[in-house]
This record gives structure tokens, sequence and C-alpha cells, in this order.
């Protein structure tokens, strides 16, 4: 496994609608060992390709609390199928979104079919905090970020302050 770098906002990749996956082959897997490797260092429970540049549809997750306890999750061209009219209300972050957090609502429960790590074809009945973060990801397959949701002005306020933070790191 390799940890790769996070891309952060803004940063016009972030925004391409990712491709689906023809088969989950190795070179696949081995995309996912490594978005999880660079999910886990970052203390972050979600990430897609595109956030460390690869415009795949494919999704790793982790939101077991308990330190030690792994229970890894892979979505491969993830779909979702039924969306509960009802909302959740989440402080959401971002790994591609630093430091920022936003109040965000979401439906409460969905479905969502998907291929596993080995290519099998699955279904998984997903709410709170999992239906969510799967939709948080999800998101991200078509160029979304969790700041798009909110109003023009906090979005460009997040942004700014993002852009500032970059200008002000030095690039090695
Ligand atoms: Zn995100």
């Amino acid at each position: 496994m390799a940890k790769r770098t996070i891309l952060t906002e803004p940063n016009k990749l972030l925004r391409i609608i990712s491709k689906p996956v023809d088969q989950v082959g190795k070179e696949e897997q081995k995309l996912m060992d490594d978005m999880l490797e660079t999910m886990y260092h970052a203390n972050g429970i979600g990430l897609a390709a595109i956030q460390i540049g690869v415009p795949k549809r494919i999704i790793v997750m982790d939101i077991s609390k308990e330190e030690g306890k792994k229970e890894p999750k892979y979505f491969v061209n993830p779909v979702i199928k039924n969306k509960d009219q009802l909302n959740n209300t989440y402080e959401e972050g971002c790994l591609s979104v630093p430091n920022q957090f936003a109040e965000i609502d979401r439906p409460s429960k969905c479905e969502v079919e998907y291929l596993d790590y080995f290519g099998k074809k699955k279904v998984l009945k997903a709410d709170g905090l999992l239906a969510t973060c799967i939709q948080h990801e999800m998101d991200h397959l078509e160029g979304i970020l969790f700041i798009d949701y909110l109003s023009k002005l906090k979005k460009s306020m997040i942004v700014k302050k993002l852009s500032k933070l970059k200008s002000n790191t030095t690039v090695l």
C-alpha cells in the first residue's frame, strides 16, 4: 500500500465527473488499498478516488468508531436506488476541504447498489452516518463538494480561506 496526496479545494480535478470502472481487477484493488491507507492516515471516514486525482467511480469508507477495530468498506460504481423522504442533518467535513465544517441536510436513508472489492454485486441499506457518508462520497463522483450546498457567501468565504492557506504553503 502507498499513501497518496489528497487534493484540496480549489482544484479543478475535484470538479471532474468520474468514469465507471469496467471491471474490478488488480489495478483497482491496489487503488482501493492506497485510498484506504491515505484515508486512515488523514483520519477520514470516507474517500473518493478523485480526491487523490483518479477519476474512477470508486469510494472507500470506514465509519467504525472503536480504536483498532477496522471495518473498511469498498464501493465500485455505486448507484443510489432509494432515498428516504425524510432528511437528516449532520455536521460534515471533507478531507478535500480541510478544517471546514457545516451542517448539511441529506436523505436519512438510502439503498446503494455497487460492486465490492472483489467485483461482486452488492446492495447496502444505509441509514444514520453511513447514509450521510455514502451520499457525501458519491457527490465527489459527480464533482460536487459539500460546500456547494451552502449559500454563495458562505461557500466563497471558505474557498477564499482555503486559497489563502494554499498560497501560504511552500511547495517542496
Ligand atoms: Zn469529501
